[in-house]
């Protein structure tokens, strides 16, 4: 076999161009795959970037691990404002600041979306190895040839070349997804929350200053809903208010100007002050939807679902990117190991599957904790004690949230599980009060892996 036709039969297609499928790309190039990339959308790098999922994202210890194996995290590193905890905000706009880990490390980063997206293309573009083809949008798959056909924006329609394998990142309304459930390939359920999300731009302030603390993700947790808010690097805030989509207090009471205004007016005041054009934001910004996909196989034949086209979430944990970021350090570790391509695929969907339910578990559990628990009395208190065993127990006993933003080391799963009996422990030392605790704690950590 010629060189051309041994690297010809290891190329590799990957539907999508947004974070994940550029990731993959650029992780899988690292080790001598040919990649082409399907994109529907147009170069951002030539024109105004369309606007994707939300306008910025936090990036945690997973995220990161992954951008530096794919050699990109110094280039990513001047877009990121670090975000130290959560500052809440009550009705009249006061509220702890509830640092998120102990150790100065223990932070989450915001990002933009669209500058991190166009990061990692610009990246791409100087690899010779990758080939990025904007303005093709998937349309169709052969999964036994994983041949793709694609409309381009023209609206004619062309197919691609077989491959060895066919990668869908193209995100959580994946074509591809559909493609191979209407063949009966697959099965995939979305179960939508009940709530729906808007966002808000908090623009910086006359002087030039942030409306609120840049190291901080802010919360106004009002039990039912809440509005949250995460920085910019041009000091500028992307709120987002999560609110029912119906019902009274929904967002189908809002559809006039002057309910949305009341409304923010009586929950958020300190936020409403630093939107100046709240009635024209509110109105134009769209409602958008928000639901955990469930699909399975990802892997059908030739074809593998990676990111949020297998496995999208709700995004209360901030995860979602983080989690498709580690499906590709995965998945390109899979592929370069030495066993075939199709074994990889199935190694990967087997390896991945639990920790992924996992996630998507924690971040509805999430929503939860940052909208309501956060409200009890013994929040704070809770959050200390588990600190202070995280202190005591350096390693064993580490709160759950540290351990699914800090410790890439740990799988979702494991965290998951570990987080439930540490939850009982809490449950059972705040029973005890105070004064009995210590002791306690000794005896239950004792039985404790
Ligand atoms: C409100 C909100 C806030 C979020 N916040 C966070 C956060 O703080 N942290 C975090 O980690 N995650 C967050 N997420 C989740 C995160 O946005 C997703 O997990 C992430 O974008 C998934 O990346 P992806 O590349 O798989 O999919 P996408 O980002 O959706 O990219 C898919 C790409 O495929 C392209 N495409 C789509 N269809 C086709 C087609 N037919 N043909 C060719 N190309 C196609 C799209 O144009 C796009 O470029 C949030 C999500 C939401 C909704």
């Amino acid at each position: 076999m010629t060189p051309e036709a041994g690297e010809a039969e290891r190329a590799l297609t990957i539907a999508g161009a947004g974070p994940v499928g550029m990731l993959l790309a650029l992780l899988l190039a690292r080790s001598g795959r040919r990649v082409s990339l399907l994109e529907r959308r147009a170069d951002p790098r030539v024109g105004p970037a369309e606007r994707g999922r939300s306008i910025n994202l936090a990036l945690a210890a997973r995220g990161l691990a992954a951008l530096e194996s794919a050699g990109v995290l110094e280039r990513v590193r001047p877009e990121l404002v670090v975000i130290r905890g959560r500052q809440l905000h009550d009705r009249d706009g006061r509220g702890p600041l509830l640092p998120y880990g102990q150790r100065p490390e223990e932070v989450i980063y915001a990002v933009s979306r669209v500058r991190l997206n166009n990061v990692l293309i610009e990246a791409a573009a100087s690899v010779p190895l990758i080939k990025m083809k904007f303005g093709h949008r998937v349309t169709d798959v052969d999964p036994a040839t994983a041949s793709v056909r694609c409309s381009e924006a023209s609206g004619a329609t062309v197919d691609e070349a077989p491959a060895q394998l066919m990668i869908a990142a193209d995100g959580a309304g994946s074509a591809v997804r559909h493609a191979l459930q209407e063949r009966g390939l697959l099965r995939a359920t979305e179960e939508p929350l009940a709530h729906g999300y808007k966002e808000l731009h908090v623009p910086a302030l006359p002087d030039g200053g942030w409306a609120y603390d840049p190291h901080a993700l802010h919360v106004w947790p009002r039990s039912e809903y809440m509005l949250i808010a995460l920085p910019n690097p041009d000091r500028s805030f992307t709120a987002t208010l999560f609110l029912p989509e119906s019902g009274p207090g929904g967002f189908d009471s809002l559809r006039t100007a002057a309910a949305a205004r009341a409304f923010f007016a009586r929950e958020f005041p300190d936020a409403l002050k630093c939107i100046p054009d709240f009635n024209t934001q509110f109105a134009t910004h769209p409602q958008g939807k928000l639901a955990t996909l469930y699909c399975w196989p990802w892997h059908v034949q030739r074809v593998l679902l990676i990111g949020d086209a297998a496995h999208a979430i709700v995004p209360f944990h901030g995860q979602g990117l983080n989690c498709g970021f580690e499906d590709c350090v995965l998945l390109a570790e899979l592929l370069a190991g030495g066993a075939d391509d199709q074994t990889a695929c199935t190694q990967f969907e087997h390896l991945r599957r639990t920790n992924t339910d996992a996630i998507a578990a924690m971040a509805i559990e999430n929503y939860e904790d940052m909208r309501a628990a956060v409200l009890a009395p013994d929040f704070a208190m809770r959050k200390q004690l588990a600190l202070d065993l995280e202190r005591r127990f350096p390693g064993r006993f580490i709160p759950r949230y540290s351990m699914v933003m800090f410790h890439a080391e740990i799988p979702y799963a494991e965290a998951r599980r570990r987080g439930a009996l540490q939850d009982a422990m809490l449950d059972a030392l705040l029973a005890a009060g105070m004064g009995a605790a210590s002791e306690l704690a000794a005896r239950l950590m004792d039985g404790y892996a």
